[in-house]
């Protein structure tokens, strides 16, 4: 069906995976999953906030909203994504892996999803301007892409180290007709430019919307970003049901960096048990060698960003600087969200080496004629480890096409494969 999905099946996979939430893990009025999320944020970016949390849910809901929401998933983005039976890597991990396409996604990565639903939000708050942070640049093109598309003036804060080492995509979003702006401050990265970009927020409140670029941040951030993304394993389930006769997978694989890849491809299956949620962190250089971006494992309960997570922190408090292979998952915290499924061991959490990600993205490259991102080969290097059996069904969400990281696969050294079989 979703080949050529007609439009009422289409339409209801964005009516349902924008509205139904899960019994267990639904984020509470106040903005809670468990003991972690809320809205810890300065006085002045209170009244911001409040006017979101108000009205996102209402706005999600209409028909009109859904509507304009789908079409241009659908012609814009290219959605569905393809989920496809990965044959020779199926053959070799003796077991049955799909891929979940989110690379072929216009801009090459799921990130267009949450951008598409929060400018159509933001339009119908009557916004004229659109900030966002960005990291490798994903998100700030992704957020440039609607901004042109809406003809919204568009400002994306990136650390200057960033833009220094993602030239491609500055020059994409200056094409797009961006302003980029850098963040000076810290350690001229993801997090400082998520800073500077707060500062804007607050000092413009009237005309701007803030578009957060992962399921991080104060609610409803969180909540409403889950619910864009979730869009994928609503289409998973469908297409699951039509090319296996079932709609749950055993596995569901996924890289976190804030979260809203794995998220989107978790949320549809987090009431059932049968399926096993996988979620894989960036180890580094390793996870104690004090070179790594392994949330879960080096992290502790505190404020990041507007929510209570897990984050890394020194026993006094300060966040400590990630490292990553892939800017993406170059994160001292994760989502709200994932710190309750790691707490309540619903999703398991493990990390995954720079290395592991690099010999992994190759392996892709060279059994599928796949290039994938290197966040996503973060969830490929996982295959090693799961042991699946063979009528078992494994699900990875390739969150993104590794176009981008070129440079870092070439500089990363000699072709390898796995060690298992
Ligand atoms: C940004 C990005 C990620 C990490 O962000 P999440 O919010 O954790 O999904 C992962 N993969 C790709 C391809 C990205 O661009």
């Amino acid at each position: 069906m979703l080949k050529t999905p007609s439009s009422s099946v289409f339409a209801s996979i964005i009516a349902t995976s924008l509205t139904r939430t899960s019994e267990k893990f639904a984020v509470s009025n106040e903005g809670y999953y468990g003991d972690f999320g809320g809205a810890f944020i300065p006085e002045m970016l209170y009244p911001n906030v409040e006017h979101l949390r108000s009205v996102y849910a209402e706005i999600i809901a209409e028909p009109s909203f859904q509507a304009e929401f789908e079409a241009l998933l659908r012609d814009y983005v290219g959605r569905p994504t393809p989920l496809y039976l990965a044959k020779r890597l199926s053959e070799f991990y003796k077991t049955r892996i799909y891929l979940k396409r989110e690379d072929l996604n216009h801009t090459g990565a799921h990130k267009i999803n949450n951008t598409v639903g929060q400018v159509l939000v933001a339009k119908r708050l009557g916004k004229k301007r659109i900030i966002a942070e960005t990291g490798a640049g994903q998100h700030g093109v992704a957020t440039a892409t609607v901004c042109a598309l809406m003809g919204l003036e568009c400002v994306v804060y990136m650390g200057e180290i960033d833009i220094a080492r993602q030239k491609p995509n500055v020059e994409r979003m200056k094409l797009l007709g961006a302003k980029i702006v850098p963040a000076m401050s810290g350690s001229k990265t993801l997090k400082d430019a998520t800073n500077e970009a707060m500062r804007d927020w607050i000092s413009n409140p009237e005309d701007t919307h803030y578009i957060i670029g992962s399921v991080v941040g104060p609610h409803p951030y969180p909540d409403m970003v889950s619910r864009f993304q979730s869009v994928i394993s609503e289409e998973i389930k469908q297409q699951l049901l039509e090319m296996e006769g079932r709609t749950n997978p055993d596995y569901v694989l996924a890289c976190v960096g804030g979260g809203s890849n794995a998220i989107g491809a978790f949320y549809h299956f987090l009431d059932d048990e049968r399926v096993r949620l996988v979620a894989l962190e960036a180890g580094g250089k390793g996870v104690d060698t004090g070179f790594s971006a392994a949330t879960t494992a080096l992290g502790k309960p505190g404020v990041l960003h507007g929510s209570r997570t897990f984050l890394m922190q020194t026993p006094d408090g300060q966040v400590v600087e990630p490292f990553s292979i892939s800017a993406g998952l170059d994160y001292p915290g994760i989502g709200p969200i994932h710190a309750h499924l790691f707490a309540s061991k619903r999703a398991e959490f493990h990390a995954v080496t720079d290395d592991e990600a690099m010999q992994a993205g190759k392996f892709l490259a060279r059994m599928e004629g796949i290039i994938p991102a290197l966040e996503t080969a973060h969830a490929l290097a996982h295959l090693e480890k799961i042991n699946a059996k063979p009528h078992e069904i494994v699900v990875i969400n390739l969150s993104g096409r590794g176009d981008k990281d070129l440079q870092t696969y070439i500089d990363g050294g000699q072709e390898a494969r796995p060690h298992k079989h």
